[in-house]
């Protein structure tokens, strides 16, 4: 099978990917088989599926005190990325990330994963731990995606962390890397954030998703600019639908982007959560036509709760 950044590379119609979370602890599974059942008869061309890091819980004793400890609230993305292959016969991209995790413990995932012949990756700093104001590494851990970019090549070479040759099975890793159209959070300024994200592709991403947008004019220039830069790769627009009415106040706060204004005048409107599907139906598929005729090598679209909008937007557009 070849890989998902040769395919991306390769000349074909817009495809249609997809992003799903593994289910909250002691959730099953079959949340995330009828997410992908409904969107089959559109051909994903891809699944990608997330990784969260630990996380710090409080335990409720009983007897007016709490018990402190973390765990992974989302457990399982290996797993599941070995499921979903075995099931739909689809590449799967499983996220590596460095939040939470060692070098060591990071080269570990990558063994599972070689041993599973799943090479398709996307290579991510992860997000920082709820209640930290800024990323901080674990002991022994990287501070940025890049690093982490670098491991993995390292690995491709046959260089494992304790100096001891690896001994490869098959196909190396490929991978692509995470791309903000309205700057990363963090980032001083957009050039500044491009900057890094050639850093990525100079340390061995192949292609870039983006962070979710609802302008494509955004996606658009983020793309000239990129090029203007010299990356080169593929750059896939990342879309999500609307589906709720907490979304006005939530997506520009976890997600630190803009609603355009004719949007947000709709939004406004919208009454119920059904108004919001409605709308986020509408604006989903005008993304998705204008991306479409822009030739854009795939959609990808997020589709945590918006499994039927998603679908009413790919029988539109695909
Ligand atoms: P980086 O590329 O490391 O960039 C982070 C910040 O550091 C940026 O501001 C960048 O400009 C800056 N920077 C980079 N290199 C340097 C340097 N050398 N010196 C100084 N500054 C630098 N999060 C999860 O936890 N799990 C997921 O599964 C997940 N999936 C995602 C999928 C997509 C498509 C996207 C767009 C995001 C995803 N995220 C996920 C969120 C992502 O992890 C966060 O946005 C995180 O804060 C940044 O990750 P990154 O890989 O872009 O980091």
């Amino acid at each position: 099978m070849s890989s998902v950044a040769d395919f991306l590379t390769a000349e074909h119609k817009t495809a249609f990917s997809i992003e799903v979370l593994p289910p909250v602890r002691g959730k099953s599974i079959e949340q995330v088989f009828k997410t992908i059942d409904r969107l089959m008869p559109f051909n994903p061309a891809y699944i990608n599926i997330t990784t969260h890091r630990t996380e710090v819980q409080y335990r409720d004793m009983g007897d007016g005190t709490f018990q402190r400890f973390t765990e992974h609230t989302r457990p399982g993305t290996v797993a599941i990325a070995a499921v979903l292959k075995e099931r739909y016969h689809i590449p799967t991209v499983p996220h590596v990330i460095c939040s939470g995790y060692s070098r060591t413990e990071l080269e570990n995932e990558l063994i599972d994963l070689e041993y599973l012949g799943i090479t398709d990756l996307l290579v991510l700093r992860g997000d920082r731990a709820r209640g930290d104001n800024r990323f901080i590494p674990v002991e022994g851990g990287h501070s940025h995606a890049a690093e982490l970019c670098r491991q993995v090549e390292e690995f491709n070479n046959g260089k494992m962390l304790n100096g001891k040759e690896h001994e490869p099975l098959g196909e190396r890793f490929t991978f692509g890397v995470a791309g903000y159209p309205e700057k990363h959070e963090e980032a001083m300024n957009i050039e500044s954030d491009i900057a890094h994200l050639k850093e990525k592709i100079d340390s061995g991403a192949k292609y870039v998703v983006t962070q979710m947008f609802f302008d494509n004019s955004r996606y658009f220039a983020f793309v000239e600019r990129c090029r203007e830069a010299g990356i080169t790769v593929p750059i896939i627009p990342g879309i999500k639908p609307l589906t709720s009415l907490t979304q006005q106040s939530l997506l520009p706060k976890t997600f630190h982007i803009d609603l355009p204004e004719e949007l947000a005048k709709e939004f406004r409107r919208c009454r119920t959560n059904d108004d919001v599907k409605a709308l986020g139906v509408e604006w989903g598929i005008a993304q998705a036509r204008e991306l479409k005729a822009a030739n854009v090598a795939s959609i990808h679209f997020y589709s945590m709760n918006a499994a039927a909008s998603i679908e009413a937007i790919a029988k539109a557009v695909y």
